[in-house]
């Protein structure tokens, strides 16, 4: 068996991600594994590669029911035999699931831990034809995990009751107490352990200090315009503040929290999976059931608890691949406010727990080092590269700065004020507000009252900040704290120490612009992409699946780069399998050839060589793009023109022009001089040395109407195909 062959074949992936192979290779070797992979690491390819090859039936373990049916639905497109039981199917449901099963009519079967806990259901599986069983979040299992569930209790029966079935672990936190936890409860025998680095590429980390939270956080939406996002939000007033904000302003964004009524949640949910609703505003209720791979940013309003929070939260972005942005806004005022919360827990050993996370959390906000670093020495890895190319640090610089004298406004206000107040009356008192309380309190009187009013109180709040982190301040008292100078503070307030500090130097305020991730982004046609995209979405609805489950953006990506034609180009995009190409493929080709058919300008990008061996290319049963170009090709041969040509396939001449061009390149001997004339092809070539093969206008521009689009097409593909490109020189030096 070629494993790479299956993996082109059913997912349209031309490699493995870290990990993905060692474990299907165990499970082929009947072998028990362990795997901790980050979320979007790419488990489910884990198991459903073997299941499509392995005799008998895959269980998969699951703990949310929610998110069983899009499973099942992604399985499918897929090409697999999926089915899942679970308490949602009627008993007569349940009953055919388990006649299929006992038939061996499924590759993969979905089901909760409760349906194996239930008397006597681990008997009827004796009977049943399997292959092995994968189990998802495993660590629900563990008491010691941060979701322990008891449903997943059950499964520690597995291994006694069906003995010789292997077993399959999945987790994406596990700490060692943990992990050994899940073998041990599970009985592994001798498992594979793997585990994948915690890093994710695509994920450009920023942080911001909050002033204006709403403002801040429409900035992003906006410069994301039909993109998917996650806005998190600490409280659930936060959430319908947010939510209604975004919504007066023309986003599609929608609440989600555990205060709303179950089927409103439901129904928000789904929502944003079908790409319906654009934003979800949140608390951390929402995020285990969401299985989107195309959020493009996560926003958290406020502090996160903790670093494990954090990462799962901005996990949830970009588990296609394609680059996405994780934001955090924060104020220092986040953090009492959560230590308010953590000192309500009666146990000792929590509180403690909750205030280092909290601790960690904070550190991660303030200090000035490479995000990525940061987050993967949470997780106990060693970040390589000095820079990391994704993250605001890296990407803006950090600059040194002596904030002396604004270290000594602050603690003067605060030292005249005899440590009475908190750090917005504070702020107030340096920037000269004329608030009813300074008045009352006649703090208008004050030396310093108003000697920091050619600064913003943003920037004011952020020395604070600064001099919380630094230990020059602290603040005492919850939920109100008042701010006090610490012996640190006073060597700087009295000049005896001076105070450096960092800031992240930002071109713009601008959290908008989404970097790129990766260096190697491909350029794409957006207006094709947002066709194609529609189509997806329509596409979906008949097919009452979430779009997602058709082609993720990264595929849509590729297709509105590379402009595929014909199935063996589109069966080379990223994503496209061969069930896919077969049920969903036509529409793409058609919507891609009529573009192109309309924009005679737009030249697609060039696929690099395909990695695909021969005996993996498609099978296509419809009229294709490939029968499309072999005829066109038939009738040139037969010594057609280009109109006679158009006029009997029944396509416009501009269609048959890019054909020829496409031709040519495949390395067709088309005789040139029958569809240009000898002269124009003289002209354009030589535009085309000047200018460059990535644009026609520049060239059609020249021909000053002598030729068109067509010709240029053709003599274009011509001049490939000669090998001028590969001269160098001129190339691209129009763009
Ligand atoms: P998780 O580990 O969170 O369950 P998934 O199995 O949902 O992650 O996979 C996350 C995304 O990564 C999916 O969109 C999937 O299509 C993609 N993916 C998985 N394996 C590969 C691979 N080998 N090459 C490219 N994309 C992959
Ligand atoms: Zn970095």
């Amino acid at each position: 068996m070629n494993l790479y062959a299956q993996l082109q074949k059913i997912f349209g992936y031309s490699s493995f991600r870290t990990n993905q192979e060692e474990i299907v290779k165990a499970i082929l070797a009947r072998r028990d594994s362990f795997a901790v992979m980050p979320t979007g690491g790419g488990k489910s390819l884990c198991y459903q590669l073997p299941a499509s090859i392995m005799d008998g039936t895959c269980l998969v373990v699951s703990p949310l029911i929610s998110l069983m049916k899009d499973q099942v639905d992604a399985a499918t497109a897929f090409g697999m035999k999926a089915g899942l039981l679970n308490s949602t199917l009627s008993s007569s449901q349940q009953f055919e699931v388990l006649t299929r099963l006992q038939g061996g009519h499924y590759d993969l079967l979905y089901l909760s831990p409760e349906r194996l806990a239930l008397p006597g259901f681990l008997e009827r599986l004796k009977t049943a034809p399997l292959s092995f069983v994968a189990i998802d979040e495993a660590h629900c299992i563990s008491e010691w995990g941060h979701d322990f569930r008891p449903d997943y209790l059950a499964l520690s029966a597995l291994k006694h009751e069906l003995p010789g079935l292997p077993i399959t672990a999945f987790t994406a936190t596990a700490t060692h107490r943990v992990q050994e936890d899940i073998i041990h409860r599970l009985a592994l025998h001798q498992p594979l352990m793997t585990r994948a680095s915690f890093d994710r590429p695509n994920l450009f980390y920023q942080v911001q200090l909050r002033d204006q939270v709403n403002d801040q956080i429409e900035a992003v939406v906006a410069a994301h315009p039909d993109e998917a996002g996650i806005v998190y939000r600490l409280s659930r007033a936060d959430v319908e503040k947010t939510a209604a904000w975004l919504q007066k302003r023309g986003v599609k964004a929608l609440p989600y929290h555990a205060g709303l009524d179950n089927m409103v949640r439901n129904r928000n949910q789904e929502a944003f999976n079908r790409d319906e609703a654009q934003v979800v505003v949140a608390t951390v209720a929402f995020g285990m059931g969401i299985d989107k791979s195309n959020v493009r940013f996560v926003i958290h309003g406020d502090l996160p608890k903790s670093m494990e929070g954090y990462y799962q939260e901005t996990g949830r972005a970009g588990r296609d691949g394609e680059p996405a942005l994780c934001l955090l806004l924060y104020s220092r005022g986040d953090y009492p406010r959560l230590k308010f919360f953590i000192d309500q827990l009666t146990d000792e050993r929590e509180r403690k727990a909750g205030l280092t996370q909290l601790g960690r959390m904070l550190n991660f906000a303030e200090q000035p080092v490479c995000r990525r670093r940061a987050v993967l020495h949470y997780f106990d890895e060693q970040y390589g590269p000095d820079n990391c190319g994704a993250c605001d640090i890296c990407m803006h610089g950090v600059q040194t700065v002596d904030a002396t004298t604004h270290a000594q406004m602050i603690s003067s206000a605060i030292y005249r004020t005899e440590g009475r107040f908190g750090a917005s009356h504070i702020v107030d008192i340096v920037c000269g507000a004329k608030t009813a309380r300074i008045i009352d309190l006649g703090h208008d009187r004050l030396k310093t009252y108003g000697v920091g009013k050619d600064k913003s109180k943003r920037f004011w709040r952020n020395i604070i900040d600064r001099m919380l982190s630094q230990g020059l301040l602290i603040s005492v008292g919850a939920p109100y704290p008042l701010l006090r100078i610490t012996t640190t503070g006073e060597e700087v307030l009295f000049g005896r120490e001076k105070f450096i500090t960092h800031h992240i130097v930002e071109e713009k305020r601008n959290t908008g612009s989404l970097a790129k991730a990766s260096a190697d982004e491909l350029p794409y046609d957006p207006q094709l992409f947002s066709l194609l995209r529609q189509l997806r979405y329509d596409m979906a609805k008949k097919a009452e699946v979430p779009p997602f489950v058709l082609f993720s953006d990264k595929s849509l990506r590729q297709m509105s780069s590379f402009m595929p034609q014909t199935p063996e180009a589109l069966f080379q995009i990223h994503g496209v399998g061969q069930t896919k190409l077969e049920q969903y493929g036509q529409p793409f080709l058609e919507s891609i050839t009529s573009y192109l058919a309309n924009h005679p300008e737009v030249i697609p990008q060039e696929m690099p060589e395909s990695s695909v061996p021969m005996h993996t290319q498609p099978r296509m049963k419809k009229s294709s793009g490939a029968e499309t170009l072999d005829a066109t090709w038939q009738l040139i041969e037969a010594g057609l023109g280009l109109d006679e040509i158009a006029a009997r396939r029944g396509l416009k001449s501009s269609t048959i022009a890019t054909h020829i061009g496409e031709l040519l390149q495949q390395g067709k001997a088309v005789l040139m001089d029958r569809f240009v004339d000898q002269q124009v092809q003289a002209e354009m070539s030589a535009l085309f040395a000047k200018h460059g093969f990535s644009r026609l206008k520049p060239v059609v521009d020249a021909m000053e109407g002598r030729a068109g689009y067509d010709q240029a097409h053709m003599v274009r593909g011509l001049l490939i195909s000669q090998g001028w490109t590969k001269e160098g020189g001129s190339n691209d030096e129009s763009a």
